[in-house]
């Protein structure tokens, strides 16, 4: 098949990015995920395909949505409101569009890399002054290699600089071929527990923490990030492991990125219709986070905040 034409499924793209890699970035985000962090905050990520989620605080229990279901997937609730049986939904979308108050929405669509690279080549000009480019993101992007490699390697061809953000649980021969294509990638260190990291994330770490030294191992830059949970890996035990460990990687990592939990999932889970497995409370003040930083900072050249 010719490159351009290899498909994936994707929740969005979005322009003039400055926090996933340098300059200003254009990020496109996978759908789909391979773990399954309970702290997740980005819900609409987790599913490989596009899905109809009710948006409920839109809905009139006007009923019109259940009428026009080829497949008897929509019931009501208790409360009259609309849910969607996942097993019996063929995503016709018909629901979709028959709803006049866009309390159904379709998270996910499928697009060809040619498709998604005519949208990346209008950015060329703000990459060509600000030293940005493309990023490809998720969901997980290795969830889907051949367009992964495919986005990369057309980017590239086209002069268009590329970062990975990958959370390296993904076979080392579909990262391997990427790499070619890739300027810097940005790899997601969850915890080096690798307990913590099966009991919260959803598999053990044994894989990603393999990998993440196979690619600093070939000198490609790299920024780590290290999400901050309460209680799940923000203890100064976890945090000096997870900093020795990176400082381990050698010279290929530029800097750590700390991104600090934030309450917001909750509510977008709750708008989904989805049990938020996370207990939302307070987010992360500076008065918690600055001692992290310190912290990294005696083991890594540089620290941010936010990514
Ligand atoms: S989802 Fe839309 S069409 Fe269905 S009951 Fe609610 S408002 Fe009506
Ligand atoms: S997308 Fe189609 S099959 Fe799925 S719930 Fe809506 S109308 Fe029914």
């Amino acid at each position: 098949m010719e490159q351009g034409q290899v498909i994936g499924v994707i929740n969005d793209i979005q322009t003039m990015c400055m926090n996933d890699g340098p300059g200003y970035r254009t990020v496109v985000f996978l759908k789909g995920c391979l773990l399954d962090c309970d702290w997740c905050h980005n819900p609409e990520g987790k599913r490989r395909y596009p899905e109809v989620i009710p948006y409920i605080s839109n809905c009139t229990k006007c009923g019109e949505c259940i009428e026009v279901c080829p497949t008897e997937a929509l019931i009501l609730d208790e409360d009259g409101i609309p849910r969607i049986d996942k097993a019996l939904c063929s995503t016709c979308l018909q629901c979709v569009k028959a709803c006049r108050f866009d309390a159904l929405i379709c998270w996910g669509r499928i697009v060809t890399v040619a498709e998604v690279m005519a949208d990346v080549e209008k950015d060329k000009a703000f990459f060509k002054n600000s030293g940005g480019g493309l990023t490809v993101s998720g969901g997980e992007p290795m969830a889907q290699p051949d367009f992964v490699y495919g986005l990369l390697k057309a980017s590239k061809d086209a002069g268009i600089g590329t970062a990975l953000d990958t959370c390296g649980h993904a076979p080392w021969e579909d990262i391997k071929r990427v790499l070619k294509y890739t300027d810097l990638i940005l790899f997601d260190i969850k915890s080096v527990d690798n307990d913590v990291h099966r009991d919260y994330a959803g598999l053990g770490n044994a894989l990603i923490l393999e990998n993440v030294k196979k690619i600093a191992a070939t000198g490609i830059n790299m920024r780590i990030r290290v999400p901050i949970i309460p209680n799940r890996n923000d203890s100064k035990e976890s945090l000096l492991a997870t900093a020795k460990f990176i400082e381990g990687l050698g010279d290929s990592v530029q800097g750590v990125d700390l991104l600090p939990y934030h309450p917001y999932a909750g509510s977008k889970y709750q708008a989904f219709g989805m049990e938020y497995p996370f207990p939302s409370g307070e987010g992360l003040g500076d008065d918690i986070i600055e001692p992290m930083v310190e912290l990294f900072l005696d083991y890594v050249p540089e620290v941010t905040v936010g990514g």
